[in-house]
């Protein structure tokens, strides 16, 4: 027999991580498998931790699952195109208009179809730090260049717009924003987004807004949908059901295009094209949309004053402030934690080996800060979802590894 060489993947993926699905998720896999009981505090995913969806919603998805069994129009359904359509226009896009709407399998596949449709090799992308990653890993997947801009802990995880500015080069083509914000939870003050919106439009670049927590905002923080801040910069808003609705499972999103459209007339045939592609978005969950967007909006229970998500966030925050050397900043929206170890008293060279020993210890799972594309091994992300006295569990335990570090 002829000797061949091994298969092997393709030299792209070799700059493409997404940790936050890592090793480190594995290894809770594998225990889960040898009989531990593992508490996830790794991913923003409502469902398991009880926040179901609200009825309308599976009801809707039931009622439609006869007529969902072909294929729809690959930009998706009309009715859930126009109820995307019309949200928009009572935030006051007063032209939105079905056209403007896509729908996809999640905003993770829009990030993806939007990306790709934009970058040629050696393109950059002004990304946040921390990010949600996906941003960065198909950034990378591309061929593009992810340029990321520092969110600072020290005011409050908001990016500085002169620090955006001087990473703008003559390559840079679109600018991202994640707000609120994954994986810090800051939601940004509308002098920061019409500061980032003019860099767009001096700069000429397209602003790219994933506000796929636009709902998840807490004690009045004003959250500001940054396409409504210009009529002149091609803007991208991404947003879906995962989160506020709860049905991550079901890989139902959208994204709104607004701005000089007249000017990405090459672009949005691009887009089109990347749609095509992809056939259409799962049909069941674009039925869900319309029944969401147009029903009872549950969510605003679990983030006022005695809701699940409310109450939680507080006793995570209280019960990590009261760790020695943790510093963590109460955020302002979604549904995430992103302390600080301070580094005298937790000098840690690896913040993926210290989760993975926190996780083989305790048998908690967290996500490491280097998971986000941050700059340091001092942070790490927990998600707010368990229930209160879950949650004080898992804080004691991460409280007592951290206890056994000092003294180590
Ligand atoms: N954008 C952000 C900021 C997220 O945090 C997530 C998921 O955690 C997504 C997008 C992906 O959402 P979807 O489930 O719609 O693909």
């Amino acid at each position: 027999m002829e000797e061949f060489e091994d298969f092997t993947q393709a030299r792209k993926l070799r700059n493409v991580r997404y940790d936050v699905r890592g090793p480190i998720a594995a290894e809770a896999s594998r225990l889960e498998r040898a009989g531990h009981r593992i508490t996830k505090l790794n991913i923003g995913n409502l469902a398991p931790f009880g926040f179901e969806a609200p009825d309308s919603i599976m009801m809707d998805m039931i009622k439609h699952l006869p007529t969902a069994q072909g294929y729809s129009e690959s930009a998706g359904i009309y009715s859930a195109r126009t109820a995307v359509a019309q949200y928009y226009q009572t935030k006051g896009m007063k032209d939105a208009a079905v056209e403007d709407v896509y729908l996809g399998n999640g905003v993770s596949e829009l990030i993806g179809m939007t990306l790709q449709a934009l970058i040629n090799p050696g393109d950059e992308i002004l990304i946040p730090a921390p990010d949600y990653p996906l941003w960065t890993g198909l950034t990378a997947l591309y061929q593009g260049i992810p340029v990321h801009y520092i969110c600072d802990d020290q005011n409050h995880w908001w990016p500085d717009p002169e620090e955006i500015e001087s990473k703008v080069t003559d390559r840079t083509k679109a600018l991202v924003v994640i707000n609120p914000n994954n994986p810090t939870g800051a939601v940004y003050p509308r002098e920061i987004l019409e500061a980032i919106v003019d860099i767009c439009r001096r700069h000429n670049l397209m602003l790219f807004t994933d506000e796929i927590y636009e709902k998840i905002t807490y004690d009045g923080a004003e959250m500001i949908n940054a396409c409504t801040l210009s009529d002149d910069v091609f803007t991208i808003t991404f947003s879906g059901l995962s989160k506020t609705w709860r049905v991550a499972g079901y890989r139902s999103g959208w994204i709104f295009i607004s701005g000089p459209t007249h000017r990405a007339k090459n672009y949005l045939e691009g887009l089109q094209l990347m749609s095509n592609l992809r056939m259409c978005a799962n049909v069941p969950g674009q039925h869900a949309i319309q029944t969401a967007l147009g029903g009872y909006q549950s969510i605003d229970e679990y983030i006022t004053p005695g809701g699940r998500l409310y109450e939680q966030r507080k006793v995570a925050y209280d019960l990590l402030c009261d760790i020695p050397g943790v510093n963590v900043q109460q955020m302002d929206g979604a549904m995430y934690l992103f302390p600080r170890l301070d580094p005298e008293i937790y000098p840690i060279d690896n913040d993926e080996a210290f989760a993975m020993e926190l996780l083989r210890q305790q048998k908690i799972l967290v996500s490491h800060g280097r998971a986000f594309n941050w700059i340091d091994d001092q942070h790490f992300r927990l998600v707010t979802l368990p229930s209160v006295e879950d949650m004080e569990e898992a804080i004691a335990g991460i409280a007592q590894f951290l206890a056994e570090y000092r003294d180590a």
